[in-house]
């Protein structure tokens, strides 16, 4: 099954809003853009802005300018964030992005798992 790059494959989609259900710390993969199979766990999500910081993807040169004594100038390599939507968790027992379900568990807690192996998201 390959990945549909666009939105359009996703009709099916059900009730599920993918940007409502990451977290930080959350294994993901990107399924959009120039970083599009790359996963990596989320280091920080912008509610706000709905984007994702994740760790080793999308790292972007940015020039920097000699500012004061505070570091030297030269080219700096850093994560930027991606949009939320361009991103879909990841089962590490599937290997592959998932649908996720919710479930109450026995605590009364609510947590996340994998629609196809069942794995549990919230541990
Ligand atoms: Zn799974």
């Amino acid at each position: 099954m390959g990945l549909a790059g666009r939105d359009e494959g996703e009709k099916g989609f059900e009730m599920i809003v993918p940007k409502y259900h990451i977290k930080k710390n959350d294994l993901v993969m990107v399924i959009n853009g120039k970083e599009k199979g790359k996963s990596g766990r989320v280091l920080k999500v912008h509610p706000g802005k709905e984007k994702v910081l994740i760790e080793k993807i999308n790292f972007v040169k940015r020039h920097a300018r000699p500012h004061g004594k505070q570091r030297q100038g030269g080219i700096l390599e850093k994560e930027a964030p991606l949009h939320i939507s361009n991103v879909m968790l990841l089962c590490e027992k599937c290997n592959k992005p998932i649908r996720i379900g919710h479930r109450v568990l026995e605590d009364g807690k609510k947590a996340r798992f994998c629609r196809k192996c069942g794995e549990l998201l919230d541990k």
